[in-house]
């Protein structure tokens, strides 16, 4: 490969990192968006100019078409969706990436003459075809999920291993020839089959374990274009699939630590099963509040804590949020955010969404910080969280979210609710907490009961 050609991708893999480095401070999140996008960009053009250059891709023309295609869709899907449905979002990109690797495994099965490779490149290759189409149907299933457009939980765990077998065997025949078939006819097969184990894998996962087959995804894609990599010899592809399956495989370590689950017993598919009927309909003693009270209780709280969950996002509550820390500060009381890892529907939902509000990154612990002294607040408020606040997750063994840890708001002197009903988080389990003596539900809209008390803190 041409000098110049290399070190521009040596500048994007840069870049890529960069970007990276930056998305880990919420502040230049938007930065670090923008700068790998160009490095990507930049990537693209280049290797665009180096096929068409070196005759290796008889029409250009074509190429370009298909790239503004890309873009089109890109662009469409992003503007469509929602912030609150960038998760789904997500997992659709994801799957695109999935379906690529292999559409372009099999592709060289295809054009390229399989005497040409050795057994090592036709089992990168098919490892490759594998993962990518796994991740690609794994990935549909989960956008079905967080879009909540899919609700069953079946237990599909051994269809999911017994296809894995047969994706281990047909190799073996293949190389050891007791049957005759060849190469391409192997990759399609396999191909075949890991779509069907992408989806019987991810289909019982749910409750509130989807975080960490997202994740799990995500390094899938990642590891699969790596290895697209390798058989292309092509760096750029190489150095952004590593860099997508490690952070992948980071994330789902920390994923795994947030919900108490060894990768072990993920990776082998022990995912607790999603449940398939809602525990909402249960009675529960709880006890309501309005939001004059609610501010006459902040009004003379002096330690507060703040816990965001998914209802925050789909109030766009943020802002509100905002002016009564503000409000509350010049009160002379202390406000703290608590954010538990799986807040939300993605990784660091919670931590972007308060950046955007330009709430100061020192206001915001992770749970593991305060956990051991809740009792110090004096009012806890819950702005839109359930299963990352409910008891349920240690006291029931029969609850589904039961091993996770969670933020132990009720422990606090005083906890308030906010959310709009008395229907369950993601995981669908009841929320214990409701019936502590020292509970009160403010029931509405987050950001219509925010913006009322700060309306009577003012007054006060
Ligand atoms: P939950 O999904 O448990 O609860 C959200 C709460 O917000 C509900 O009680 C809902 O109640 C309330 N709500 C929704 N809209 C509003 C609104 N406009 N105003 C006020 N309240 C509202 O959220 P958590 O953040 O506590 O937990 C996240 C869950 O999602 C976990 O189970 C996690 O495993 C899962 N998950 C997380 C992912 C991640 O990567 N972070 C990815 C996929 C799943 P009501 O409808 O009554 O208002």
């Amino acid at each position: 490969m041409n000098i110049y050609i290399s070190f521009i991708y040596l500048l994007s893999a840069i870049g890529f990192i960069i970007g990276l480095k930056y998305m880990a401070n919420p502040l230049k999140s938007k930065l670090g968006n923008q700068v790998s996008a160009s490095a990507m960009a930049i990537a693209i053009i280049a290797t665009i100019y180096w096929y068409i250059t070196s005759d290796t891709i008889p029409n250009g023309v074509l190429v370009v078409a298909l790239l503004l295609f890309g873009t089109f869709i890109g662009k469409y899907l992003s503007q469509k969706y929602a912030i609150t449905q960038m998760p789904e979002l997500i997992s659709l990109f994801n799957a695109f990436g999935g379906l690529c690797a292999m559409i372009i495994g099999i592709n060289e099965s295809l054009i390229q003459d399989a005497s040409h490779f050795g057994i090592v490149d036709k089992l990168i290759l098919l490892l490759g075809v594998v993962l990518g189409a796994a991740s690609f149907t794994g990935s549909i299933i989960a956008y079905y999920k967080l879009s909540g457009k899919m609700k069953l939980g079946i237990n599909s765990r051994i269809y999911a291993i017994s296809t894995l077998i047969f994706i281990l065997i047909l190799p073996l025949i293949h190389f050891l020839q007791p049957l005759q078939f060849n190469f391409l006819m192997l990759s399609i097969a396999v191909a075949a089959l890991a779509l069907v184990y992408g989806t019987l894998f991810a289909i019982p996962v749910g409750g509130a374990d989807m975080p960490v087959l997202i994740s799990i995804l995500n390094a899938v894609t990642g590891v699969a274009t790596a290895l697209s990599g390798i058989i292309f010899e092509s760096t750029i592809m190489l150095l952004g699939g590593i860099l997508v399956g490690s952070t992948g495989i980071l994330l789902t370590m920390q994923m795994c630590k947030a919900m108490n689950r060894s990768l072990k017993t993920v990776l082998i598919g022990s995912i607790k099963m999603a449940n398939t009927t809602s525990e909402s309909n249960v009675e529960q003693n709880i006890q309501s509040i309005s939001s004059p009270e609610t501010a006459t209780l902040l009004a003379f709280s002096k330690n507060i804590a703040i816990i965001p969950g998914f209802g925050m996002a789909v109030a766009q509550a943020q802002k509100e949020c905002f002016e009564i820390q503000k409000r509350l500060e010049d009160n002379g009381a202390k406000v703290s955010y608590i954010i538990h890892p799986v807040a939300g529907r993605m990784p660091g939902h919670m931590n972007v969404l308060l950046a955007e509000a330009n709430i100061d990154y020192k206001d915001i612990v992770d749970m593991e910080e305060v956990n051991h002294n809740m009792q110090d607040f004096d009012a806890t408020i819950i702005i839109g969280a359930n299963d990352v606040v409910n008891p349920a997750a240690e006291e029931d063994e029969n609850s589904i979210i039961f091993g996770m840890p969670i933020i132990k708001a009720y422990n606090s002197k005083q906890v308030i609710v906010l959310k709009r009903s008395m229907a369950s988080g993601y995981s669908g389990a009841v929320n214990t907490l409701f019936d502590r003596s020292n509970c009160r539900l403010l029931f509405g809209d987050a950001k219509n009961s925010l913006q009322q008390i700060l309306e009577e803190l003012k007054r006060i």
